[in-house]
């Protein structure tokens, strides 16, 4: 790891999340992304440039809008910081070019599980752009084509199964088309092995999930749960896992 690349990558990934958590807010809001400038969301007053640096605004105005004083969701300097590891780890550790898709991806994920979470929906454009950095990696052969296509196949099928035995048992549809579509993304990234362990993680973090919110607000077994985030979490954790392990371990994820 090249810790003199990770805190410039970090300070750029933070600026950059700053732009995401403009595409988290009006994405699902329909609203456009380019116009107007960033403003607070209870008074409307554009927010100037000096008062909008990544978590250091935050931390300056103690969380509070410097124009009405409204509270500023603790979610705003997380996604920069978030954003900002990601960029710091991609950059330090992996070749340019594997850095500018990991980083890119890393991202556009990171608003999937994000809008999801909160929203319940995933924004097709962000799958179209998330698949299109993927095809682009495989195109540039950072990714072995014939890894990810046994992976996306496994990223469609496996999901493909249990949304077909979960509506055959209970006539419904337990997961949205969105998720299936992230399926076959994460497949293509992560290959075969890869997104199988994803899914096993995921699912074992959904229940936990389920599990706690039941145990605190009562049964409700209609109760929507978004998947992507925990699939997005998991992809990350099997990702950069991967590369702590010996290197047959890793072959054997990877390619
Ligand atoms: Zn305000």
């Amino acid at each position: 790891m090249d810790w003199y690349l990770f805190f410039p990558f970090l300070l750029l990934g933070t600026i950059f999340g700053s732009f995401l958590n403009v595409i988290i807010y009006r994405l699902p809001r329909s609203e456009s992304i380019a116009i107007p400038r960033s403003y607070c969301p209870n008074c409307r007053q554009p927010i100037p440039i000096y008062r909008n640096i990544p978590i250091f605004s935050f931390l300056v105005q103690r969380g509070k809008c410097a124009d009405c004083s409204a509270k500023i969701s603790w979610q705003y300097p997380l996604v920069e910081l978030i954003n900002g590891i990601i960029w710091g780890w991609s950059f330090s550790v992996n070749d340019p070019a594997s850095a500018i898709y990991l980083a890119a991806l890393g991202s556009i994920l990171l608003a999937i599980a994000w809008i999801d979470y909160q929203h319940l929906i995933i924004p097709l454009s962000l799958n179209i752009g998330a698949l299109l950095i993927v095809v682009f990696a495989i195109a540039f052969k950072l990714i072995y084509w014939r890894v990810a296509l046994w992976g996306m196949l496994a990223g469609i099928g496996i999901p493909a199964v249990i949304v077909g035995m979960i509506y055959i048992s209970s006539g419904k549809i337990g997961m949205g088309l969105g998720d299936i579509q992230l399926g076959l993304i994460l497949g293509l990234w992560l290959g075969p092995i890869g997104i199988v362990m994803t899914l096993l993680l995921a699912s074992m973090l959904t229940i936990i999930i389920w599990g706690i919110l039941h145990f605190k607000t009562g049964w409700d077994k209609n109760r929507p749960l978004p998947f992507a985030p925990y699939l997005i979490i998991s992809s990350f954790i099997v990702y950069i896992s991967s590369y702590y392990q010996s290197d047959f371990i890793r072959g054997l994820l990877l390619n």
